[in-house]
């Protein structure tokens, strides 16, 4: 295998009908050594460039293992179009085990960059030019942040027909409708004209096998809608819920939380989620949800100061919300 470094993704000096593995050179360490990113390419005959980027956030690495899964299924033979991956994109996040390169600087809210600046502008900025623009468009595989968890969800604007078809594709527990906020590659993407969505898939600093698999099954269903490889029947799980908003509740207090409801399970306004309890095992306070929803996400970890997270709630979209919708959706 030829793992030379590259400058960028040139599909022209890469070979139809076969998979192609490339270190991406985006910026340098103190030693004046290149920083390199995996860069994986199954070229197969003319058609869409779809885009796969993991690991923006270093510890969120269930996407790794799905991007690794979904090219060990690809057939080269048939693959019509490409698919590009970069399945680690913050690599010194990645080696510190941490959601960041540099703590306090969320690569995600840096985006799209800048061709000189700051060592973090530069990267975003270098990736963007590197690797996104290439695309048709992007799916960007995230995961909760340490101490909490997610369900499997998809963060899209769903007022976007593309992004929205890719966020049903994608059958996950939950679709938020989410309009790019700036900062993210999601947004930067969009604005260069490459739609994408940000899929959320459980947990950080694991794979978790079933969330990985369910993953790489929606992934091939993005290819197969667009003709990429053959389209195979899959058996369903129940549909989405599409929520409108999402909502983080905080503790107003400090305390040990517990956190009653699970992930994707279905709470009623005024129903107890959430109890504080002091360093006595004495309760301080409990919570409770703000109007009917779906728990996207949740803590995990009960150490809880003033102001911690303790649920994701995602409103579900009323009928007639405008938003782009499939018919079991
Ligand atoms: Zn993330």
């Amino acid at each position: 295998m030829n793992r030379s470094l590259v400058e960028g993704l040139d599909l022209d000096t890469l070979a139809p009908g076969e998979l192609h593995e490339r270190w991406l050179h985006l910026v340098d360490d103190a030693m004046a050594l290149p920083v390199r990113l995996p860069l994986m390419v199954a070229r197969g005959g003319p058609g869409p460039v779809i885009g796969l980027t993991a690991a923006v956030h270093g510890d969120e690495i269930n996407g790794i293992a799905i991007i690794h899964e979904l090219f060990r299924k690809l057939d080269l033979r048939t693959l019509r179009g490409t698919v590009a991956a970069i399945p680690i994109t913050n690599v010194s996040a990645f080696h510190r085990h941490q959601r960041y390169a540099t703590p306090g600087y969320d690569l995600n809210h840096y985006f799209p960059g800048a061709a000189e600046g700051a060592d973090i502008q530069v990267y975003a900025h270098r990736l963007l030019d590197r690797f996104v623009r290439h695309l048709d468009a992007l799916i960007d595989l995230h995961t909760a942040s340490r101490g909490r968890a997610n369900c499997l969800y998809v963060r899209a604007d769903m007022n976007q027909e593309e992004t929205a078809r890719m966020a049903y594709l994608q059958r996950p527990h939950v679709i938020l409708h989410n309009p790019a906020s700036d900062g993210t590659l999601r947004g930067a993407a969009s604005a260069l004209g490459v739609p994408a969505i940000t899929v959320e898939v459980g947990n950080p600093n694991r794979f978790q096998s079933e969330y990985i698999r369910s993953s790489v099954v929606g992934l091939r269903a993005v290819l197969g809608e667009r003709g990429m490889i053959p389209r195979r029947s899959v058996r369903l799980g129940p549909p989405p819920v599409l929520c409108a908003s999402g909502t983080w509740l905080y503790t107003d207090s400090g305390g040990l939380l517990t956190v009653e409801p699970q992930v994707t399970d279905r709470v009623r306004e005024g129903e107890v989620v959430a109890e504080l309890r002091d360093a006595f095992g004495r309760s301080v306070r409990t919570y409770r949800a703000p109007f009917d929803g779906v728990v996207i996400g949740r803590a995990v970890d009960p150490v809880a100061i003033t102001g911690s997270r303790i649920l994701h709630l995602g409103r579900p979209a009323e009928q007639g919300a405008g938003f782009v919708r499939r018919a079991d959706g």
